[in-house]
């Protein structure tokens, strides 16, 4: 994958899949904060932050906030003023709201969803629409077809998948060649420590085959890699807003507890290394064969600083580290007998 360094920042940028779209190696998500979590002043501060360090890449979902993510997100667009050909904008369509007919990924939903996106948006256009969804409900010929018309009419660059799984976007693949469709370009997946195979196994051969990229998000596992709940849930934090209970019973849970133990181990190879938690997990997923970009989560500027420090920490990513931190984990796929010898 050709990479090449912003002209201004350390930012690095990769091709999209085998797509020409070059975008930044770190992307700047809205999920949980924009239009909630964090004030619109905050949100502004952090989209101002991160297009000044290079960030080109901007991700939102209709699902974000009920919309107001997307909302807050095209003020900001509005008001910054920026080159619109400056930036990368994805959102995803699937859960847009109640009426069984503003779900899903039937050809109506696709267009009226992604309508109402850019409405919210203040744009003309997405550079990707992500069919985001968590099962099957339309016929995959229509799911393509879809998107192939938003495209052609001019209402997103590209389309992408959104917690596929690797037969899946085969066969979204297979229908677009059969008919002379445009096939996705690549695909949302949850990558981080304790989330790897489908990024590390999958992906990859997809990537290859097809030419479909990787697009990470949830670096940190919702903040728990930080070491953040290492002593207990804080009162500011993810885990203890309304609606996040399941992410609170994760973190206390059997599996969130020897989690935390492998965190704390991660620790202390990061001071050594001279780095933070948080800066050695993002390189971590930077480095993964077919990764265009690594979509960060942010509540400030504080901590979008330091996560744009990964940069920084990419060059230690030697094969003895990423060994080091294999053998912490000891989940790396179909790795167990190394590990172990
Ligand atoms: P994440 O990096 O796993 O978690 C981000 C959260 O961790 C922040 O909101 C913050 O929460 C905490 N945090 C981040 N940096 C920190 C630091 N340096 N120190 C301490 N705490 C820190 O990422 P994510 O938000 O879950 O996911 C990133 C983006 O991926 C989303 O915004 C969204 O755009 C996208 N995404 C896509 C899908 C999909 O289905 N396609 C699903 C999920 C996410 P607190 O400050 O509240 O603790």
């Amino acid at each position: 994958m050709k990479e090449a360094i912003g002209r201004h920042s350390s930012m690095k940028y990769r091709n999209l899949g085998k797509s020409g779209l070059r975008v930044s190696c770190l992307g700047l998500g809205t999920w949980v904060t924009f239009g909630s979590q964090i004030s619109d002043e905050m949100a502004e501060s952090v989209m101002s932050m991160a297009y000044e360090h290079g960030v080109n890449l901007f991700d939102t979902a209709e699902v974000y906030a009920s919309g107001r993510a997307e909302v807050t997100l095209g003020n900001i667009f509005r008001k910054k003023g920026w080159r619109r050909s400056s930036f990368v904008v994805t959102t995803k369509i699937y859960w847009g709201g109640q009426a069984e007919t503003e779900r899903g990924l039937s050809r109506k939903h696709i267009i009226e969803g992604l309508r109402g996106s850019l409405s919210r948006l203040q744009l003309e256009y997405v550079d990707i629409v992500f069919a985001n969804r968590a099962d099957i409900i339309s016929p995959m010929e229509e799911v393509v077809r879809g998107m192939t018309f938003v495209i052609d009419q001019g209402l997103a660059m590209y389309w992408g998948t959104s917690r596929w799984s690797a037969v899946e976007i085969m066969e979204a693949y297979s229908v677009a060649r059969q008919f002379n469709l445009i096939p996705p370009v690549c695909e949302q997946a949850e990558y981080h420590y304790f989330q790897r195979d489908k990024v590390e196994v999958q992906l990859p051969e997809l990537y290859h085959k097809i030419g479909v990229g990787a697009m990470t998000w949830s670096p940190l596992a919702c903040g728990l890699i930080t070491g953040k709940y290492n002593d207990g849930i804080p009162q500011s934090s993810r885990a203890s807003m309304k609606g996040y209970h399941w992410l609170k019973e994760r973190v206390s849970s059997e599996e969130g507890r020897r989690q935390l133990a492998k965190i704390k181990e991660l620790h202390m190879l990061a001071d050594r290394l001279g780095c933070t938690a948080a800066q050695l997990a993002i390189a971590w997923c930077l480095r993964s064969e077919g990764v265009s970009s690594v979509l960060l989560g942010v509540s400030n500027t504080d901590q979008l600083l330091e996560n744009l420090g990964a940069l920084r920490v990419l060059s230690q990513m030697s094969p003895q580290t990423v060994n080091e931190i294999d053998c912490l984990l000891g989940n790396r796929p179909h790795s167990k007998k190394e590990c172990r010898a």
